[in-house]
């Protein structure tokens, strides 16, 4: 029996993750960089993904808003095994094996992570 990485991970613990990942210093908003931030719920769907609202702008935005996580195709846990998987030095051969994707895909994900998981259109 194969024992399959994702299915130990969770998802609270990639959201924390994230959240440590753009914001070491604090929550902040991705649209006028206040840190006048309120939670505000969870996603529907996502009971791990956080919610907020900028008490500055205005604006809503959750964990993921800003970063080249949302509206990627790739769950989260798949982003941040890759970004693990780096920190080991491996190969985008092998992560595209452990993770089961082709390799142009890890290509792509792996640039990305690289140059930083903020977008850099939204600021
Ligand atoms: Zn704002």
């Amino acid at each position: 029996m194969k024992v399959n990485i994702q299915t130990l991970m969770d998802d609270v613990q990639c959201y924390a993750t994230v959240r440590e990942l753009r914001w070491p210093e604090g929550r902040e908003c991705p649209f006028c960089t206040s840190k006048k931030v309120i939670k505000r719920g969870c996603d529907d769907k996502e009971p791990a993904r956080q919610r907020y609202e900028c008490k500055e702008c205005g604006k809503r935005f959750d964990d993921l808003t800003g970063t080249i996580f949302a509206g990627h195709h790739q769950p989260l846990k798949v982003w941040i095994l890759c970004l693990y998987f780096m920190g080991l030095n491996l190969s985008n051969k092998q992560i595209s094996a452990e993770l089961e994707l082709n390799r142009t895909d890890v290509q792509k994900m792996t640039t990305q992570l690289r140059e930083g998981v903020i977008k850099k259109s939204l600021k």
